[in-house]
């Protein structure tokens, strides 16, 4: 009785079986949506759809084209179900009436990549892969191998050597085999690839891997969930995501897209993908009303969102395109300064998970969000993740001489 039917190709909409396919369409390359037996599921009830004693994305396993992976006792049972907060001062500071923060950096591994790690983890069981490979720019390859340690399989991770140090320091101690490649992110993306098919390792990679972005799509539910299930507000939400490959944004689509299925929403958010001017395929592309991404360069100080060419790009663009949201450009000095912004309510992001909010002040500052408009800012990963870029956001402390003298100077 399994709810997984197949996969349908979001460029030429051709349909394949659960057994056809195992990454992205054959005939153009592109990106695979994950179907699900809607009809079946629809006969379940909300109460049967959330197993509310799973704290984990664990709670929606009826909306998962994966079976329990087991794992109990493990990080692997603790991927999702991240806190959404309310900060009052942010609220005030942009005029907004209603917004909220879901903090990714409770994650496992301290980012949103998670998610989609262990419901890979759960399809690599299934499939009996023994050994899983991931090209990342460092909190994909850590959340692959902090979750496959925890339930004994092998991860071989491709980075580029310019990730940050904590990323690699992760990889490091949960055991991967770790390449650190002299090139970008996407020379690592096609190496991981060439790998996955030399040595027959199964392959996660962002907007290659089907099941990734219904890992990513359990965000969707638990805002859903945490924020718009029981609200009295009127206003259709908007929901602010950071965009590198694209396929977080994606996946959150493909999540409130099941809900709309299933008839649990009238409509889906509004969705805004932000990326830095330093990094801007996709944002391009709506600007210049294209459905056609073309690489850039990519330069951000962000580096989990710097990507020359987004392997999830089309339905990124559409997640903005389809929802009457839109992409926000934001330079990346306001990505360190809204590092400092949210550490002021006790949120400590990486600079890409900043840069969600540095996209809500901007479409603020633009009049595409009002007063009125409900907000879901997502914080995809922790500022542990990036010690240099949280020094440069915060300064440098004064160390002084052990006398109250001192003290009473710097008062
Ligand atoms: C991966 C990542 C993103 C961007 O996700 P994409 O799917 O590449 O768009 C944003 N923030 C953090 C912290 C990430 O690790
Ligand atoms: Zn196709």
């Amino acid at each position: 009785m399994s709810k997984f039917t197949g996969y349908r190709c979001s460029v030429c909409a051709a349909n394949y079986g659960p057994d056809e396919v195992t990454y992205t369409c054959p005939v153009d390359g592109g990106n695979l949506d994950v179907l699900l037996d809607y009809e079946g599921i629809k006969e379940l009830s909300v109460d049967d759809l959330i197993l509310q004693d799973e704290p984990s994305l664990w709670r929606y396993l009826p909306l998962l084209p994966v079976s329990n992976p087991g794992g109990y006792g493990t990080p692997l049972r603790a991927a999702g179900w991240t806190p959404v907060f309310s900060p009052t001062p942010l609220e005030e500071k942009l005029g907004l009436k209603n917004l909220w923060i879901k903090d990714e950096s409770s994650n496992p591994t301290a980012s949103f990549k998670d998610r989609a790690s262990a419901v890979l983890l759960a399809r690599a069981r299934e499939i009996e892969a023994e050994i899983v490979v991931t090209a990342s720019t460092g909190n994909a390859g850590a959340a692959l191998a902090g979750l496959a340690a925890a339930v004994g399989h092998k991860a071989v991770i491709f980075a580029p050597k310019t990730a940050p140090p904590a990323k690699i320091a992760q990889l490091q101690v949960f055991g991967a085999k770790v390449l650190l490649v002299d090139g970008n992110y996407d020379a690592a993306f096609d190496l991981s690839v060439q790998a996955s098919k030399e040595f027959g390792w199964y392959c996660r990679n962002t907007g290659y891997n089907p099941f990734t972005a219904e890992g990513k799509k359990t965000a969707a539910f638990e805002i859903w969930e945490q924020v718009m299930k029981d609200s009295s507000i009127e206003h259709q939400f908007s929901i602010f995501v950071s965009v590198g490959d694209g396929n977080i944004i994606s996946g959150i689509h493909k999540g409130f897209k099941d809900l709309l299925e299933l008839g649990l929403i009238e409509a889906v958010p509004r969705i805004f993908g932000v990326q830095s001017d330093e990094s801007a395929a996709i944002a391009n592309a709506f600007n210049a009303g294209s459905e056609e991404i073309k690489p850039v360069s990519a330069t951000t100080r962000a580096d989990s969102i710097s990507v020359d060419m987004p392997r999830d790009g089309l339905r990124a663009l559409r997640a903005a395109t389809q929802t009457g949201g839109a992409y926000v450009l934001v330079p990346d000095s306001e990505i360190i300064a809204s590092i400092a912004e949210l550490g002021k309510v006790g949120i400590f992001a990486e600079p890409a998970g900043a840069t969600s909010y540095a996209g809500l002040a901007k479409a603020v500052s633009d009049g595409l969000i009002g007063p009125d408009d409900p907000v879901v800012v997502m914080n995809t990963g922790s500022g542990l993740k990036d010690v240099k870029a949280a020094m440069q956001a915060a300064g440098e402390a004064p160390i002084i001489e052990p006398t109250i003298e001192a003290v009473k100077q710097f008062l």
